[in-house]
């Protein structure tokens, strides 16, 4: 089930964008990977189907810094929610769903030519994470799902586990320790860690950190200052450290604290979150300290779509429209609980 990257669609995408919000960020100064950290070759064995697994690459595969192909991320502008897409030429990842009351995600996808996913991966089962899953597993080829623990009592939740039984995927709900091979893409499960509330639906969510040649962007999903602790404070701490962070919980001062920050330390961050939303994210303390840590700080809610690339040249960005990020409006506008 693995597709050639179409690098020609790529440029058009690319292309299609506004240079003056293209900027090149870095030049390969990437930190190596920590090799001997990762207990390569362990693989998904909890799931239940047995399809091919788009996983179970050479375990030499694992840990290799030698640079391969382009790892491109693209953080889809799905409002005020998450959706990011992680691509290299062997391997295609969605990680979340976009917002249960938007149906733009399948557009957006097909925009760029995606028509297989190797693994869709659930952070958690909030609305504005999990809320198109199960248009995309009945529109696209999906190989595998990942979830997190937790239940939830949505329809949205209702929908997606009609979904899921309904079609012929592999299903795993990794855990902090596990990696899997995806392709040429490796995955390293740093939550839910053992310490996780399976009831806190942030606290049991999915933390991943991915990993193609030299390149590594790190995904939080929602969780907040006390999981953030324990994974800095955990035994795959060093999983933390990654040059692409997706700021948690769309730039909630809940997250992103000093002391995850300096674990990860990234060069790029992106928050997705839509402009004046309902929660204000992303959150004035939340942005400064990106900005003095030095880190370039993107933003779906003012740059629309942001795609991070990383090839042989070092990382570049581009964006769909020129934009800065700025802290969320203060003035209250509407109040929407279920789906943060
Ligand atoms: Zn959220
Ligand atoms: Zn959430």
């Amino acid at each position: 089930m693995l597709r050639p990257l179409a690098a020609a669609l790529l440029v058009v995408a690319l292309a299609a964008c506004d240079p003056a919000g293209s900027a090149a960020v870095g030049s390969g100064e990437v930190p190596a990977p920590a090799a001997s950290a990762a207990p390569s070759g362990l693989t998904d064995d909890a799931q239940t189907d047995e399809g091919e697994k788009p996983g179970d690459a050479e375990a030499d595969d694992a840990g290799e810094a030698e640079p391969a192909g382009a790892l491109e991320v693209a953080f889809l502008d799905v409002g005020q929610g998450d959706a990011t897409l992680v691509r290299t030429d062997e391997a295609t990842l969605l990680v979340d769903t976009g917002r249960h009351d938007r149906s733009d995600l399948p557009g957006l996808l097909d925009e760029r030519e995606v028509t297989a996913i190797d693994v869709v991966a659930v952070t958690h089962p909030h609305a504005d994470h999990l809320g198109q899953f199960a248009t995309v597993l009945e529109g696209l080829d999906v190989d595998e799902v990942w979830f997190s623990p937790a239940d939830h009592d949505t329809l949205t939740f209702e929908r997606a586990l009609d979904a899921l039984e309904a079609a012929d995927v592999a299903y795993a709900e990794p855990s902090a320790g596990e990696v899997y091979d995806v392709g040429d893409v490796v995955v390293e499960v740093l939550g839910p860690d053992a310490g996780a509330d399976p009831g806190d639906l942030h606290d049991s969510g999915l933390v991943l950190r991915a990993r193609a040649g030299a390149a590594s962007v790190l995904f939080t999903g929602d969780v907040e200052e006390a999981t953030e602790r324990r994974l800095v404070d955990g035994p795959h701490a060093a999983w933390l450290d990654a040059d692409l962070y997706q700021v948690g919980h769309h730039g909630s001062a809940t997250s992103t604290s000093p002391e995850l920050l300096a674990a990860v330390d990234p060069e790029v961050a992106v928050a997705s979150y839509g402009l004046s939303n309902a929660y204000h994210h992303p959150h004035a303390e939340v942005v400064e300290r990106l900005e003095a840590a030095g880190v370039a700080l993107y933003g779906t809610g003012a740059h629309g779509t942001v795609t991070v690339r990383h090839d042989a040249d070092g990382w570049s960005v581009a964006t769909e429209r020129d934009g800065e990020v700025r802290p969320g409006e203060q003035e209250d506008e509407q109040e929407d609980g279920d789906d943060a």
